[in-house]
């Protein structure tokens, strides 16, 4: 099984990818994190990390090639699910090329299984992302006003982090990156029978079972 999962910024779409992944036995490969990952440990370009600061999308080979390597790994051979990756039409495409390379003479799938995308309004996906808070120390997400931290927690503001493209004009950034990507991105994925929409309003649980309904009607 090789799922898609597409959805903006604040649309819970690490949730998910975080259960389904654990459901469906996949890996869970987020290019968002593994870039955070490399941000933090110092080994990513410069550059690459002002992009990422201001909410803009880093080059189609920088991340085709992450993508490229880190799907050769042992834990990707029963499947992955991919999070934040494609995002533009040439990432799709070098993707669909880079599958249907490998399925030659193995167990690989030929192509992609099911692209989900998380559907949610845009109002609500900016309230819910400029509230985000994250434990430094666990990792756990918080939402200000729905979800706040512990008491001792929020009376420690160093302790949570507003991460800096959670910041409200970063923010805008990514929506509007993200409307533009989807613009080309979904017909893509529509044209070739692959797109499910999901809605992603209502509790974590709820989506999981929309989710779960559509890929098990397949
Ligand atoms: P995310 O956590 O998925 O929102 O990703 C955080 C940031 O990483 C994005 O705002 C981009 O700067 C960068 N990024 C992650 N995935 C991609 C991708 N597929 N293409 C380009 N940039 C990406």
């Amino acid at each position: 099984m090789i799922i898609v999962l597409i959805g903006p910024p604040g649309s819970g779409k690490g949730t998910q990818a975080k259960v389904l992944s654990e459901k469906y036995g996949l890996a869970h490969l987020s290019t968002g994190d593994m870039l955070r990952a490399a941000k933090q440990s110092g080994t990513l370009d410069p550059e690459f990390r002002a992009i990422m600061d201001s909410g803009g999308l880093l080059p189609d080979t920088a991340v085709i090639g992450l993508v490229a390597r880190r799907t050769q790994e042992a834990d990707c051979a029963g499947g992955f699910l991919l999070d934040g990756f494609p995002r533009t039409v040439p990432q799709a495409e070098a993707l669909a090329a880079m599958l249907r390379e490998r399925a030659a003479g193995s167990t690989t799938p030929a192509g992609v299984t099911a692209v989900l995308q998380l559907d949610v309004a845009r109002e609500l996906l900016e309230e819910r992302i400029i509230h985000r808070r994250t434990d430094k120390e666990t990792g756990q997400i918080y939402h200000l006003l729905y979800n706040p931290a512990p008491p001792g927690l929020m009376r420690d503001p160093g302790s949570l982090e507003h991460r800096k493209d959670d910041q409200p004009e970063a923010v805008k950034t990514r929506l509007d990156a993200y409307d533009s990507m989807t613009a080309a991105l979904l017909p893509y994925y529509e044209e070739r029978g692959l797109l499910r929409r999901v809605l992603g309003v209502g509790t974590p649980n709820e989506v999981t079972g929309r989710i779960v309904a559509v890929l098990e009607e397949k």
